[in-house]
């Protein structure tokens, strides 16, 4: 399949492009690596009358650790973040999700903004950035604003981003030392959207019990969701195989699977309570060795 005819704009810096995306906000696109919105396009999905190509744009593009953060650039490709340094010792859970991204071919030209943008329920990005407490940092030719991963998806596929918005980078923050993690997904082939995808991160304080914990899920529900009931039950325990156990017991009740060709909502809900406790073993071994290291 083709794509209908569309026109084509490359900007060459960020105010030319926030222009754009305000003068097309009816009918244009901005287009990033163009891998969720090519195939759309293909199949006559989406039939956008312009594309704003904004891979030109240097300011966009790029990784920076500084305060306590990692600031990650819209068209960042997912792969180039990955593999940074910064993000590989600061953000080890964010590193992990990105393997899961499909195939390398598609995280070569994926970006970490056209994923979050996107929003699909399935995406490993978005998981990420509601279990890290992500900032979305977005403009518009009259403003700015930043927006808390928690708000920032509406439903599948619709953001709060608005037709005139450009999403410029993402923020997280660096869990403190001494913090295990686990991002962990079931998908039915190697490289296909996740049935279930879940990131956890567990910090164990001095007396060795759970400081925080955060949980998040996706494919359960239209936008990725936190296991609040989950998270309190762990805080302030000893994270023995029984606490862990009757946390991720609660996952359950708390996600809002559907019924899809590929996979029913009872075995979503099943998946989701197995990866979380899993993934609570897996993060409770990492943040004992990290704490080690820290002594
Ligand atoms: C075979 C295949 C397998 C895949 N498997 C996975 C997978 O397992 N997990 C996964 O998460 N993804 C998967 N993907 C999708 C991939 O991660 C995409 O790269 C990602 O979803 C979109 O990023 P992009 O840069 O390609 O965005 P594009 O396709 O260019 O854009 C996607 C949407 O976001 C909008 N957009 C992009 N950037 C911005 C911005 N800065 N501001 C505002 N709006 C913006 C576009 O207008 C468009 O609506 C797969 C894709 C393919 C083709």
């Amino acid at each position: 399949m083709k794509p209908a005819a569309f026109g084509y704009f490359a900007p060459r810096d960020l105010p030319e492009a926030l222009s754009l995306v305000s003068t097309y906000s009816s009918d244009g696109k901005v287009i990033a690596g163009g891998q969720s919105l090519v195939p759309l396009m293909n199949f006559r999905l989406a039939r956008p009358s312009h594309l704003i190509d904004i891979n030109g744009i240097g300011s966009l593009s790029g990784i920076d650790a500084a305060d306590g953060r990692v600031t990650i650039g819209a068209t960042t490709r997912q792969r180039d973040a990955g593999t940074h340094p910064d993000v590989k010792v600061q953000l080890p859970l964010l590193a992990e999700a990105i393997s899961y991204i499909g195939h390398l071919a598609i995280q070569n030209r994926g970006t970490v903004g056209g994923s979050i943008a996107h929003a699909d329920p399935a995406a490993e990005l978005p998981v990420v950035a509601l279990a890290l407490d992500a900032q979305m940092h977005v403009q518009r030719t009259d403003g700015q604003r930043t927006i808390p991963a928690a708000e920032f998806s509406l439903g599948y596929l619709t953001t709060v981003l608005e037709a005139d918005e450009l999403l410029t980078a993402t923020s997280f923050g660096v869990p403190p030392a001494g913090s295990g993690w686990c991002f962990s997904e079931v998908a039915r082939r190697h490289g296909d959207f996740a049935l279930v995808a879940v990131a956890v991160l567990l910090t164990l304080d001095a007396a060795g019990k759970v400081g925080s914990a955060s949980i998040a899920l996706g494919g359960v529900g239209p936008v990725p969701m936190r296991a609040g009931a989950a998270e309190r039950l762990l805080v302030g325990e000893a994270p023995t195989d029984p606490v862990l156990r009757a946390a991720a017991d609660t996952v359950g009740a708390d996600v809002e699977p559907e019924d899809d060709i590929h996979a029913s909502a009872d075995y979503r809900r099943h998946l989701a309570g197995v990866l979380v406790r899993r993934a609570l073993t897996t993060a409770r071994a990492r943040a004992a060795v990290a704490g080690n290291e820290h002594v």
